[in-house]
């Protein structure tokens, strides 16, 4: 009780979204629970999805933030203070038929980092469970490990279906995401094309043989897998139009509206619609470690220190920006 008044009784900044995006000085700083760390957060990205809940996705009020790196402060095994941590997003209850199963990310009863019910990493504390907690492997920079959540997104694809070298993959969409899920694909398969509408971004993405287009009506013949990353609406009408008969898209956009579409095509052609969110981060760092000389830090179009977060934001919206990261 005492501590819990002590530690009440601190404040710190904190990215909040009420309604209305601000930075707020007198958050409280989260209290230490049993099985939970409190970690002292060093960089954070802004997600599409932080813009998609800023624009009501999920309904979501509360401090932002799903994508960080930062130091353990305090837990209840004292050896794993001052460690650097990443944490899995997603807060199981242990308990229903999903955690029962194993499939703790798909838990009936989940709150997500940032997303839905619990408060996220934009602040100068944050707190998950211990379990959710992964150590960083000193050869990842800090900067790269704030890409290892979406970096383990794009790696759940090769977990979730059958990928032969000779399939030929197209990405729609050249944001960050759909650029890491091309970067994942071509170390799986040899024809790898993303299609994009930002020459910067394109120019980024060029590496490890992925092509880049910028008309999707250059694509011929039909595709055997499509990753749909556009976080636009139009994204699955243009995939289900590339896809071959018996293909397979996946779905990745997140997007805060509903959308309209004639399903039948899917139907008459058997195309498997996969959708696909968070993967393990063993996965994403596995990724890392094997690829080191894929180009993350060419994601990073800016740097700001949290007290410009609004501005931070306000850069994440443009339409050449890629990852923006806060800075404590
Ligand atoms: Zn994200
Ligand atoms: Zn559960």
């Amino acid at each position: 009780m005492i501590i819990e008044k002590m530690n009440y009784s601190k404040k710190m900044k904190a990215v909040l979204f009420d309604g209305s995006l601000r930075l707020v000085s007198d958050y409280p700083r989260p209290l230490l629970k049993p099985d939970w760390a409190v970690i002292k957060v060093i960089k954070a990205g802004i997600c599409r999805t932080d813009i998609e809940l800023i624009k009501g996705y999920m309904g979501f009020k509360g401090i932002l933030g799903h994508e960080f790196i930062g130091v353990i402060e305090d837990t209840i095994d004292k050896s794993l203070i001052g460690r650097r941590v990443t944490g899995e997003i997603n807060v199981s209850c242990g308990k229903c038929a999903m955690c029962k199963m194993g499939l703790k990310r798909h838990c009936y009863n989940r709150a997500v980092q940032g997303i839905h019910k619990i408060d996220g990493a934009m602040a100068e504390y944050c707190t998950l469970p211990i379990e959710n907690l992964k150590i960083i492997p000193d050869e990842i920079s800090d900067e790269k490990a704030v890409f290892i959540e979406p970096m383990s997104a794009a790696a759940q694809i090769l977990t979730q279906i059958t990928i032969e070298a000779n399939d030929t993959c197209v990405i729609l969409g050249d944001g960050k995401l759909g650029i890491l899920c091309a970067w994942v694909m071509t170390t799986v398969c040899r024809d790898v094309t993303i299609v994009g509408h930002h020459e910067n971004k394109l120019n980024a993405a060029r590496w490890n043989g992925l092509k880049t287009i910028t008309d999707i009506s250059e694509i011929k013949t039909g595709v055997d897998i499509v990753i749909e990353a556009t976080g636009s609406l139009s994204g699955l009408t243009d995939a289900v139009k590339i896809c071959r008969p018996m293909g397979i898209i996946i779905l990745k956009s997140t997007v805060a509206s509903k959308i309209e579409i004639d399903l039948s095509i899917v139907t008459i052609n058997e195309i498997s619609i996969i959708g696909s969110r968070c993967g393990l981060f063993d996965d994403g760092i596995g990724i890392m470690r094997n690829w080191k000389d894929m180009p993350i830090e060419r994601l990073i179009t800016a740097r700001y220190p949290i007290s410009e977060a609004v501005t931070a934001f306000e850069k994440a919206v443009q339409r050449d920006s890629l990852k923006v990261l806060l800075e404590f």
